[in-house]
């Protein structure tokens, strides 16, 4: 049926990742990169290493057109100087390009390495590599030549592939082997277990974690997910770039809380939730990719609402992220979940699609209901191209992922009210139309900022 028939082997900690803003392509991807090719550096024999002068890297593609206005340079030097996503619990380095000479040192050459501004090239935006997010990094003698040069692909989410290498080494099969919502459901039939047993008996057997470890973990990500809201809702002021724009997430808390109507209060609250994540992201600050950096407002917000508005329990939202992390593997898997692959359908619909899964599985719905509220949402998303004005993940980004989160709970109202059985179009048709529209979409229409929005409003 897919273009992928291999078993899903996605973690759920591959794809809710904690890490800075403001986007999981252009920020957690090229940090992953260069920390992956520091370690090869390190590995480079002492002839090697002291012979070494200077390292390039060039950005291609989409992280040539907007990294700058997503910060794409500064991801790159952290990643080189060996910080991790999960390494900058307040966002990116401050001062990353000022840093005193000592620590500007990378690995003991005979001067040793210095990184800065021009470490960093914006290449080509078309280019003939397979992934429009692509880094070249490479390490320089004197003279200019090259000791080594590796290819990267930022392929979405924050997810990296390194040219050449096998994509994933030493995992295990999963226990339940699925690739489609189709042979999810067939697993789920056949072994009597919910969408979230099968997707934690996965992760077990994937990474041979103990199910007391992973709900560990879960509940360390539920947590970053609840702080990032609750910073956002605190945070006033005007994000970073020249575009000005204001916080909106504590006004809109304020006013919700004053509204005397419930449904106005409920859906101004969601709006918040949604605002204050967005916000935070587009800030440089700590999120969690779901599945994306510019994508990240939408999860959190339901997570919230069902905690804070309806009360849910730790063992009920824990279920909801699983239920979500199923649908995000799916749209990894068949279709992409990056700006740059498939436009912000994958992003924020796909996010939206996760969202109404998380929502009705809290609810208790059977599985055909959790898969239809998702693929209601995913295929009002369908076409949705990514403009982000000036390249910031702020415009038309924020307001989007607010858009998201509400279509989110209504599609889990019309898949509840609807019979399930009659439900015309499947969530693997819906992924399959988002993956044939990204492929058709125009680059420009493909986190590069040359179309759209990005182009009305920088001509206003
Ligand atoms: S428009 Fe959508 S896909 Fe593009 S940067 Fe913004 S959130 Fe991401």
């Amino acid at each position: 049926m897919f273009s992928s028939p291999s078993p899903i082997t996605t973690s759920i900690f591959e794809l809710f990742k904690p890490g800075p803003g403001p986007s999981s392509s252009h920020t957690i991807g090229p940090m992953l990169a260069c920390l992956d090719f520091r370690s090869l550096l390190e590995a480079l024999p002492e002839r090697d290493k002291s012979g070494a002068a200077r390292l390039r890297v060039r950005l291609l593609g989409s992280l040539s057109a907007t990294g700058k206005g997503h910060g794409t340079d500064k991801a790159v030097v952290a990643g080189l100087l060996g910080h991790s996503p999960s390494s900058c619990p307040d966002g990116l380095p401050a001062g990353i390009f000022s840093l005193p000479p000592q620590e500007r040192i990378m690995f003991p050459g005979r001067n040793g390495l210095e990184l800065g501004p021009d470490t960093v090239l914006f290449g080509e935006t078309e280019h003939a590599h397979p992934f429009s997010n692509t880094l070249v990094c490479t390490l320089l003698d004197a003279a200019g030549g090259t000791i080594l040069e590796q290819t990267y692909y930022s392929v979405g989410g924050g997810f990296i592939q390194r040219e050449g290498a096998p994509e994933k080494k030493g995992w295990s099969a999963p226990a339940y082997p699925f690739n489609s919502a189709e042979s999810l459901r067939a697993r789920a039939e056949e072994s009597g277990l919910s969408i979230p047993q099968i997707i934690l008996a996965n992760e077990m057997s994937l990474t041979g974690r103990s199910r007391a470890e992973i709900q560990t973990s879960l509940d360390t990500l539920l947590e970053l997910m609840r702080r990032s809201v609750e910073r956002g809702i605190r945070s006033e002021g005007t994000l970073p770039g020249n575009l000005g724009v204001h916080r909106k997430a504590a006004r809109l808390a304020r006013r919700a809380d004053c509204m005397d109507d419930p449904l106005n209060r409920f859906l101004g609250l969601l709006n918040a939730y949604a605002f204050a994540v967005a916000e935070e992201n587009a800030a440089g600050n700590i999120i969690v990719t779901a599945p994306t950096c510019g994508s990240a407002g939408v999860v959190p917000a339901m997570l919230t609402l069902l905690e804070g508005y309806f009360g849910f329990g730790p063992d009920g939202v824990r279920e909801g992220l699983l239920a979500a992390a199923a649908v995000g593997f799916l749209a990894k898997h068949n279709a992409g979940i990056a700006g740059a692959e498939v436009g912000c359908q994958g992003e924020v619909g796909v996010a939206s699609a996760m969202a109404a899964a998380m929502l009705a599985q809290v609810r208790g719905y059977p599985a055909q209901i959790v898969e239809n509220a998702a693929e209601i949402a995913l295929e009002h998303h369908l076409g949705l191209t990514c403009d982000p004005v000036g390249g910031y993940v702020q415009i038309p980004c924020i307001e989007r992922n607010a858009m998201g989160a509400l279509k989110a709970y209504n599609a889990c109202l019309v898949a509840a009210a609807e019979d399930a059985s009659l439900h015309r179009v499947s969530l693997d048709m819906a992924i399959r139309a988002m993956g044939s529209t990204g492929r058709d979409m125009d680059s420009k229409y493909k986190e590069t900022a040359r179309g759209g929005l990005a182009v009305s409003v920088a001509e206003c």
